[in-house]
C-alpha cells in the first residue's frame, strides 16, 4: 500500500457514491438552464497565460497566486489551467463570432484550477456552472439571472442562501472613489497589514476586501463607492432592485461586495450561506461591460454568474437532502449453462422496453446471486434457470414490499415489472 500513488491535494477524486449527487444536479441545472433559454457552451481547459492576466486583471489573487500556470515544453507558449471560466467563454465567443447571430446567453460546467489552501468547499480542483448573458444592457437581464439563481435553489431543494447585491458603478466612479480612497488609505497607512499596504496603490478597492479583523475600523470609515455614483448607476441599480421585489425575491444591500476579479461594473451579486463555515459564497457574478472589448471584442455589454458545485452539494447534504437513488430497476440471476445465452437475451429485451438491468456475471449459488440482487438495490431479480429457458419465460422475484414470485412469459416480461413498480 505506501508505494501507491495519491491524488494531488486538494483534488478529488468522486466516487460513485457522491456521483449521483452529481448527475443528480447535472440533469437539473441541464432542465434549469433550457428552461431560461440558454444554450450550453464548452471550452478547453487550458488557455494562454495572458488570457486571464488580461481579464481578471493582474493584481486579483488569482492571477497573483491562484493560477496553475506552465511553459508549453515544446514551444515556450505561457499557458494556464483555466481558474475560471468567463474569460474563456467570451475567447470562445469572440473566436468563433457568436455575437454576429445577434445576443447570446450561455451557460457552461466543468473543473476550474486555483492554487488554493485545501480546505472544507475549497479546492484546488474544483467545478462551477457559468452562466453567461452577452449583449443585453440590463438590468432586465441583471434580474433574470438572479431571479434564475433564485429558482435553481427551490430546484434543488436549498433554503436560506441570502442574495447579497452591491453596485461598482462606471470604471470613472470608481476611479472618482478609488481617488478618495488612496487619499484615506494614504492618510491611515500605519494601519494597514502587509496585503493592505501592497494594494494600496495597485487595487485598493480590495483593501476593502480584507477579512483582517484588525482592519475593519479603518474599513468601515472609508470613503464609500455609493457616494460617487452618477444617476444613470443610480438607476440601473434601483430599477434592478424593483425588478427583484416584483419577483419577490429578497436580498440585502452590502456595499462592501466588491468581487475578487477586476472586470465587473454596475451590479455585483453573491448568494452566500452560513452553513458552511468560512466558505460561505456558493455564487457570485454581475455585470462585466467592458471585458469583451478589453479581450479585442467589438463593446459589448455582458452579465454573468458562476456558481460552485462542491459548496452546492455540500449544502445539500448539510440540508439533509435525501441521497437521490440510482439503483436498476432489475437484477438478473441466472443458473445452468443454458441460461447465460437466454439471460443475455432477456435483459436486452427488458433494456429495450426501457428498464435498467444489471446482469450477474462470474455463476455462484443461488443464495450468493440473491444477495447481490438484493444489495444492487433492484425493485426485482428475475431468475433464470433450465425451466425459464425451456418455456422462454422468466420468474419474477420482488424485491421490495409484498410480492409474490411469479413466471411470467418473456415477452410480457417488461410490462409485469412496470406494473409492479407503480
Ligand atoms: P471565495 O471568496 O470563496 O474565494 P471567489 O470570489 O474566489 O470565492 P468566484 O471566482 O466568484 O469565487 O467563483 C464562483 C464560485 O466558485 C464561488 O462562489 C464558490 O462557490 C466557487 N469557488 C471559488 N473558488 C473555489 C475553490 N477553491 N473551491 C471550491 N469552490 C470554489
Ligand atoms: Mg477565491
Amino acid at each position: 500500500m505506501s508505494n501507491l500513488i495519491q491524488a494531488i491535494r486538494g483534488m478529488n477524486d468522486i466516487t460513485p457514491e457522491d456521483s449521483v449527487w452529481w448527475l443528480h444536479f447535472e440533469t437539473i441545472v441541464r432542465e434549469w438552464a433550457h428552461a431560461y433559454g440558454y444554450q450550453n457552451i464548452r471550452m478547453p481547459i487550458v488557455e494562454k497565460t495572458d488570457l486571464f492576466v488580461r481579464s481578471i486583471g493582474e493584481v486579483t489573487d488569482i492571477v497573483e497566486k491562484e493560477m496553475y500556470s506552465f511553459e508549453d515544453s515544446l514551444n515556450g507558449d505561457k499557458l494556464t489551467l483555466r481558474p475560471e471560466g468567463t474569460a474563456s467563454c467570451l475567447r470562445a465567443v469572440l473566436q468563433n463570432n457568436l455575437l454576429h447571430q445577434g445576443p447570446q446567453r450561455l451557460y457552461y460546467s466543468g473543473p476550474m484550477f486555483r492554487h488554493e489552501r485545501p480546505q472544507k468547499g475549497r479546492y484546488r480542483q474544483f467545478h462551477q456552472v457559468g452562466v453567461e448573458a452577452l449583449g443585453f444592457n440590463g438590468p432586465d437581464v441583471d434580474a433574470e439571472l438572479i431571479v434564475m439563481t433564485a429558482d435553481l435553489w427551490q430546484r434543488l431543494g436549498l433554503r436560506n442562501i441570502e442574495l447579497q447585491l452591491n453596485t461598482l458603478g462606471t470604471s470613472e466612479e470608481r476611479a472618482a472613489h478609488r481617488a478618495e480612497l488612496v487619499t484615506y488609505l494614504e492618510a491611515n497607512a500605519e494601519l494597514l497589514d502587509e496585503d493592505g499596504k501592497r494594494r494600496l496603490h495597485s487595487n485598493p478597492l480590495r483593501v476593502l476586501d480584507t477579512k483582517n479583523p484588525q482592519m475593519q475600523a479603518l474599513v468601515e470609515a472609508a470613503p464609500k463607492l455609493i457616494d460617487f455614483i452618477g444617476d444613470v448607476s443610480r438607476q440601473h441599480f434601483e430599477t434592478l432592485q424593483s425588478l427583484l421585489r416584483q419577483a419577490g425575491i429578497d436580498f440585502v444591500i452590502n456595499p462592501r461586495l466588491v468581487r475578487g476579479l477586476d472586470y465587473y461594473n454596475l451590479t455585483v451579486f453573491e448568494w452566500v450561506t452560513s452553513e458552511l463555515g468560512a466558505q460561505g459564497t456558493v455564487c457570485g457574478g454581475g455585470r462585466y461591460d467592458g471585458l469583451i472589448e478589453m479581450l479585442g471584442g467589438k463593446p459589448t455589454p455582458a452579465c454573468g454568474f458562476g456558481m460552485g458545485i462542491e459548496r452546492l452539494l455540500l449544502l445539500m447534504q448539510a440540508q439533509g437532502l435525501n441521497q437521490p437513488a440510482v439503483c436498476v430497476d432489475a437484477y438478473i440471476a441466472c443458473f445452468g449453462d443454458a441460461a447465460m445465452g437466454f439471460a443475455l437475451q432477456a435483459a436486452q429485451r427488458l433494456r429495450q422496453a426501457g428498464l435498467a438491468v444489471q446482469l450477474h456475471c462470474g455463476g455462484g449459488s443461488f443464495k450468493s446471486q440473491m444477495r447481490k440482487a438484493d444489495a444492487s438495490g433492484a425493485r426485482v431479480a428475475v431468475i433464470i434457470g433450465d425451466d425459464e429457458v425451456a418455456g422462454r419465460q422468466l420468474s419474477i422475484k420482488p424485491l421490495r414490499g409484498e410480492g409474490k414470485q411469479q413466471l411470467v412469459a418473456l415477452a410480457d416480461a417488461a410490462a409485469h415489472i412496470k406494473h409492479l413498480e407503480d
